[in-house]
């Protein structure tokens, strides 16, 4: 066997701290010290991970802007029998972040990829939740996009998995606006900061964390947690009359007739032109 054929090299997804620099665990500093090179979200974050554990190592950029062309160079790399540890900026790579490619990649090419786990804000804030952790649903970041942020959000209506999203500071108001208007004011726990100075779970309702990030500007990472769907006896038993009747309660609040019938419907299993001829009808 040649030498090139012997030694094919692996990939490593690393988990990283999403704060706390005392969360990198000693096999991820043992791998990243042994691996040929780092693919790395952004080289400039990981350098300073890198240097808070005295390792010096090469680093090529990898992300989501060039995905395509870097993941082919990666795993040329792999190949001709280098080792790799891809690292996002905090956290597990793959989950909301660079990684997913490189594996599929991988295992197309028969490259065993290994997995060095580490924190994810996800998990983390689920845990934190006092909210069921039996069965739970990852949802991402929402899209800004309108069309298809109301599409993901009517999809989770009748979901019974908690639901666990991801927000930037600056977006969450509008986001816990939509989660109120489209799920109805359901428990949420906005976990902030985690393993950080200022860490923080405020476990609440989406009405009163409307209200109260209205008020208190949100700062810094925050993990939304939210209750998935319960069934009420009221709900299953909703007659025609009483969705047209939430319908127009919605119309009265603000909210265009054809909005209201399209989140009465979500919300009721009635089809939304049924709501919304009814209560032409009835007006
Ligand atoms: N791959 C990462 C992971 O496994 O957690 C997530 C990366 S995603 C691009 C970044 C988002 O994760 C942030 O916008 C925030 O919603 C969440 N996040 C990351 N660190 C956090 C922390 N320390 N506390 C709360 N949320 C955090």
């Amino acid at each position: 066997m040649t030498q090139q054929l012997q030694s094919q090299g692996k990939l490593y997804i690393v988990g990283t701290p999403i704060g706390n620099l005392g969360d990198l665990s000693p096999r991820a500093v043992e791998i990243l010290r042994m691996v040929d090179f780092i693919a790395a979200e952004d080289t400039r974050v990981t350098l300073k991970l890198l240097n808070h554990f005295d390792i010096k190592k090469p680093m090529v950029s990898y992300h989501e802007h060039n995905l395509r062309q870097r993941g082919e160079y990666i795993l040329s790399r792999i190949c001709a029998g280098e080792s790799c540890a891809a690292v996002s900026d905090a956290g597990m790579p793959c989950i909301s972040d660079p990684g997913e490619d490189l594996v599929r990649l991988c295992a197309q090419q028969g490259i065993e990829a290994v997995v060095v786990p580490g924190p994810s804000a996800a998990i983390s804030g689920l845990a934190l939740s006092g909210l069921s952790t039996s069965r739970f649903a990852f949802e991402g970041f929402l899209s800004t996009n309108k069309k298809s942020r109301q599409e993901h959000l009517a999809s989770l209506v009748h979901d019974t998995h908690t639901l666990i999203f991801y927000e930037a500071p600056h977006k969450l108001c509008t986001t816990l606006r939509d989660l109120k208007d489209c799920l109805g004011n359901r428990r949420i726990t906005l976990a902030r900061e985690l393993t950080k100075l200022h860490e923080e779970v405020r476990r609440t309702t989406l009405a009163e964390a409307c209200d109260y990030y209205e008020l208190v500007p949100p700062k810094g990472e925050f993990v939304l947690i939210v209750e998935g769907y319960v069934p009420s006896q009221e709900e299953d038993g909703l007659t025609l009359d009483e969705a047209v009747a939430q319908v127009r309660q919605r119309v009265q609040d603000g909210e265009k007739l054809s909005d209201a019938c399209k989140n009465v419907a979500a919300q009721t299993g009635f089809r939304k032109g049924e709501l919304y001829t009814a209560s032409l009808q009835k007006g």
